[in-house]
């Protein structure tokens, strides 16, 4: 059974806006997908979607079976979410905020502690259980985060750019974390990045998507021996063009 399963998806806002024309794409069980795509071609609504936040799309979106769409609140306890933007309450300790979540999702106060300590560990956060998250460095904060997804054990993490805006070396410091999120929580995992050489590392396949649609997916190398490298970012800027040019914009 794939992780997350999406056939002909469409997204329109109340405005009109076509955010989401069609697009299909499969995450199989354990895979890392990487999605690929400028600014407002779609990616946090279909994350959305998938997270059940979004509302009203017309379309299949199946996670481990569980109709999103239908019902997108069993879909919810199957997803974990790191989000882009930093909203982690400067209240709680560290382990406050991955306790919160795990009681969010209906665990026992003694469950949602042993498993926030177990993610504190992993996370190598285990010296900062009781600092506030506004004492935490760029780069702890970011691994709470994706701490905090994990929390209720999720089968599919959805991780929204999760290196954005951080320095070369926090970032191959938070590909080890992601590599190991892969390995020992046994989780899918469907990323976000504008960083193609993220992408090429860490993805088993990704997808790159312009205005709402799909318009190249496969592995990396697939898609560099399709339209040219070196790099996956010269086969993304070709693939760009390409479909501009199709476009006619
Ligand atoms: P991305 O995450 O790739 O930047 P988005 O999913 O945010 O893309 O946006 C896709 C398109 O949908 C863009 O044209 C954007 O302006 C539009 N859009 C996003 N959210 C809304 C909304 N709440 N209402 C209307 N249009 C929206």
């Amino acid at each position: 059974m794939h992780a997350l399963d999406i056939t002909d998806l469409v997204k329109v806002y109340d405005d009109g806006t076509t955010a989401l024309g069609g697009l299909s794409l499969t995450v199989p069980d354990g895979g890392f997908h990487g999605l690929l795509g400028p600014n407002g071609s779609g990616k946090s609504t279909l994350i959305g979607i998938v997270a059940g936040l979004v509302r009203g799309p017309v379309g299949h979106v199946r996670v481990f079976g569980h109709d999103a769409v239908a019902d997108p609140r069993r879909a919810r306890t199957l997803v974990g979410l790191a989000p882009q933007e930093v909203h982690l309450d400067r209240f709680l300790t560290a382990r406050e905020v991955l306790m919160f979540h795990g009681r969010y999702f209906g665990m026992r106060k003694a469950e949602a502690a042993e498993r926030a300590d177990e993610l504190l560990d992993a996370f190598d956060l285990g010296g900062k259980a009781s600092t506030r998250p506004n004492r935490l460095s760029g780069g702890m904060r970011r691994r709470l985060l994706i701490a905090r997804a994990l929390v209720h054990r999720p089968r599919l993490a959805i991780l929204d750019e999760p290196t954005a805006g951080v320095d070369l070396e926090l970032r191959r410091d938070l590909w080890t974390y992601l590599e190991r999120l892969r390995e020992e929580q046994r989780t899918a995992i469907l990323l976000t990045t504008h960083y193609l050489e993220e992408a090429e590392t860490l993805c088993d396949d990704v997808s790159i998507i312009r205005d709402g649609r799909i318009v190249a997916a496969g592995t990396a190398a697939g898609i560099i021996a399709r339209y040219g490298g070196p790099r996956l970012e010269d086969a993304y800027l070709r693939v760009m063009r390409g479909a501009a040019a199709e476009a006619g914009t």
